[in-house]
């Protein structure tokens, strides 16, 4: 029986790459491969499985199993062994295949008499588009080599599929890139755009994908790398000022001790040493990464690879001189399509950016918190996108509704670019009332506050009419760093926020991490319900020096003026108290060393859990306000995890049983003299907000952009009718009150 080497396979890959070379249709292509990889790994049987459609795969050739169930014999994916290949996207190496689990026979193949099988994914850029499979009669394993080998035959077959090799063989080759395509994901940040398509991952083709001489390829790939290298380190070592650049090199940080893995540079000399080309090598690798990636549940890992998964494309775009660098040219309003995408790159593309859309992502992540403050509509959980997108399509981008529609219909562009129209006209009455205050026509005023986190937030300070900052969330310059910041780097951070906000006040609420927000130097051990685990002020009590530490740089930073500090998850007293007791100890420190503190310091607490609210009245004397964080109060009130759509959506914010706990906290806050806000993620919405208002609610903090859609609803309603319209709903028991307001809303 011959068994394959790695010399074996280069030239096996070379005869195939020949054989592919000669006339023929794709279908006798199909064919020419399966006997050869058949007489070279010496087994009975080879077949080829190609990707139908997302869920179904064809048997397109064999050599061994019947003809006749060539384009007949079809599997869904996770269906019998092959099936199990393609939705693991790893081999399977059986010597006793009809014993395995999940074995499937399919009388038409006749395949009951083979044994052992060897099964591949054919896959490209992670995407698997068939399954490559040997069986033989007699009992064997395959050895690792034998594994190894059918792997890059399967790379050469994705290569050639790529190319159109095979075009006209059977429905499962048909070109695909042509037709309208809904993607129905999830709203990271609302708003519509319309565009074309920018594709951050290279869409690379390799004319050649075999090394003719390996020796010549390793060094194409180790000149590449070394290129790799240089760029990584002058995008280091440039000196360019302000704060996105800082966040930007720590993620370069991380790809420079990638770009020097010893482990990946062996593997991939392996596989150029096994007859692949430099860039086919790569995309292995990559293939691999992104199994991988599918399969590992811990955030910070998933993120590690992601980085690795980047890098990799910054070395194809090396290797092919094809795909595009981030500060390229970019299309006309273009929109963002990629599979995820890291903090640092999306600040690379900057603001030009309409839309965003990714595969993956949460609406916790760095990118989608820059999208926010941005305003950029983003959907993320688009599954598949960037397998159907080709750069410069058309597409429409709705973030309100988390659809995107790829190359669509002449009448979905039209009704969109309605909706876009009039949202570009409701902006500009939004500039016109930007300085007006927002006063309900029963002259009630409420204070509308932004959210803040990133230096690229602060211009919106002046742009939205905000009149401060409500929250500003420190943990964001925490997020995207590989180490823990320094205590100088920060004050220097908050000195600058504090100017930009040119006398408005700024509430700093200290570290939140936990729960989504992984911090990879701080991480918790595993926990089997993080959001309700080691987090936010419960962090900063055990970690005492990294708390005073940040409170340190606070005080500094502010310099002696006006100065507002909130802790984040407070849910009993005790733990204020505790903070404060810090914070005073701070303070006394800072005296010491002759640094100067403020005089009017406001220290207050965010209400996120049910239980705060029915603290003793002593906490409510002590805090100098209060900040509802509606984000998490809500997942607490409801227990349904914010970051959960299928639960959490079931739960309105305009439920008659969360209203009125908010105008009980409302009313506890009033009777102590505490003064309350809200600074959740529904402040930003118009008809939340005007209820959040009926309740009691006079200060609410929210993105820069909801401001002017939260002022222009206030100012047109009589919050005394509102508060009839609530009560009414809330005695017809109701469970929400938004049927009766959106119609009241529609009347007026
Ligand atoms: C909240 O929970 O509402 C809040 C503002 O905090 P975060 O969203 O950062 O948890
Ligand atoms: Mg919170």
């Amino acid at each position: 029986m011959a068994q394959l080497t790695g010399q074996d396979s280069r030239q096996l890959l070379t005869k195939l790459r020949d054989t592919l070379a000669e006339n023929g249709d794709g279908q006798e292509r199909l064919d020419r491969i399966v006997r050869l990889v058949a007489d070279s790994m010496g087994t009975e049987v080879c077949s080829i499985y190609l990707r139908r459609d997302r869920q179904t795969l064809e048997l397109c050739a064999t050599e061994g199993l019947e003809k006749a169930s060539v384009h007949q014999a079809r599997l869904r994916y996770g269906e019998g062994l092959v099936g199990r290949v393609a939705r693991e996207a790893s081999p399977i190496n059986t010597e006793d295949a009809p014993a395995e689990k999940g074995f499937r026979y399919m009388p038409e193949t006749g395949e009951e008499r083979y044994s052992s099988l060897l099964g591949v994914p054919i896959q490209r850029l992670g995407e698997v588009l068939g399954v490559l499979v040997v069986q033989s009669l007699k009992k064997r394993t395959f050895t690792d080599d034998e594994v190894y080998a059918l792997e890059i035959v399967a790379m050469l077959i994705a290569e050639m599929k790529e190319l159109g090799a095979f075009v006209g063989a059977g429905e499962a080759m048909t070109i695909p890139h042509q037709r309208a395509i809904m993607f129905r994901g999830v709203s990271a940040q609302e708003g519509s755009a319309q565009g074309n398509v920018v594709l951050h991952d290279p869409q690379i083709v390799i004319t050649n994908p075999v090394a003719d001489d390996p020796e010549a390829e390793k060094k194409r790939l180790n000149a590449a790398m070394d290129q790799l290298r240089i760029s990584i380190n002058t995008l280091l070592n440039a000196n360019r000022a302000g704060i996105a650049d800082n966040e930007h090199r720590d993620v370069m940080e991380a790809y420079r001790m990638f770009a020097n893995s010893k482990g990946w540079i062996r593997r991939l000399e392996a596989s150029i040493d096994s007859g692949l080309a430099a860039e086919v090598a790569v995309e292995k690798e990559q293939s691999a990464t992104r199994a991988r990636m599918a399969r590992v549940p811990d955030p910070y890992l998933r993120e590690r690879l992601h980085d690795l998964d980047d890098l990799s494309n910054r070395l194809l775009r090396q290797l092919t001189g094809q795909g595009r660098q981030p500060s390229d040219p970019l299309p006309e309003n273009p929109v963002l399509i990629a599979r995820n995408i890291g903090p640092g790159e999306l600040l690379e593309y900057g603001k030009r950016l309409k839309g965003i859309v990714l595969e993956q992502g949460s609406v916790g992540s760095h990118a989608a918190i820059i999208a926010r403050a941005w305003a950029i509509p983003m959907v993320i959980h688009a599954d598949k996108i960037t397998v159907e997108a080709l750069n410069n399509d058309s597409i429409l981008v709705d973030g309100d509704q988390g659809i995107v529609h790829l190359r669509p219909d002449e009448s979905v562009a039209t009704a969109y670019g309605e909706k876009i129209a009039m949202a570009q006209q409701a902006i500009k009455q939004y500039t016109a009332i930007r300085d007006k205050p927002a006063r309900t026509r029963d002259g009630v005023t409420i204070e509308l506050l932004m959210n803040a986190g990133l230096m690229a937030d602060l211009p919106s300070l002046e742009s939205s009419g905000a009149q401060g900052v409500g929250l500003f969330r420190t943990e964001l310059q925490f997020l995207i760093r590989n180490k823990m910041p320094m205590r100088d780097e920060l004050a220097e951070l908050y000195g600058r926020v504090v100017d930009a906000a040119k006398g408005k006040p700024v509430t700093f609420r200290t570290l939140d991490i936990g729960s989504d927000k992984v911090v990879p130097y701080l991480r918790p051990e595993d926990e089997p319900n993080p959001a309700m685990g080691w987090r936010a002020i419960r962090v900063g009590l055990e970690r005492k020096a990294v708390m005073r530490m940040q409170l340190q740089a606070i005080l500094r930073a502010t310099k002696g003026q006006p100065t507002r500090i909130m802790f984040p998850f407070v849910a009993q007293f005790e733990e204020f108290q505790q903070a404060r007791a810090i914070l005073d100890k701070v303070i006394e420190t800072e005296i010491r060393l002759g640094h100067k503190v403020p005089d009017d310091l406001e220290v207050g607490a965010m209400l996120e859990t049910p239980s705060l609210a029915f603290a003793p009245d002593q906490f409510f004397e002590m805090a100098d306000f209060i900040s509802i964080g509606g984000n998490d109060l809500k997942q607490f009130f409801f227990a349904a995890d914010r970051e959960n759509e299928r639960v959490r959506s079931r739960y309105d914010t305009l439920n008659v049983s969360f209203l009125t706990f908010l105008e009980m906290i409302c009313k506890r806050c009033f009777d102590l003299g505490t003064p309350v806000s809200f600074c959740g993620e529904d402040a930003g919405k118009p008809l939340e907000a005007l209820c959040f208002a009926t309740m009691g609610l006079r200060t609410m903090s929210m993105r820069p952009s909801s401001i002017g859609p939260v002022k222009a609803m206030l100012r047109r309603v009589d919050l005394s009718e509102a508060r009839r319209v609530i009560n009414k709903a809330r005695r017809s028991g109701n469970q929400s009150v938004r049927k009766a307001m959106q119609e009241w809303l529609d009347k007026q």
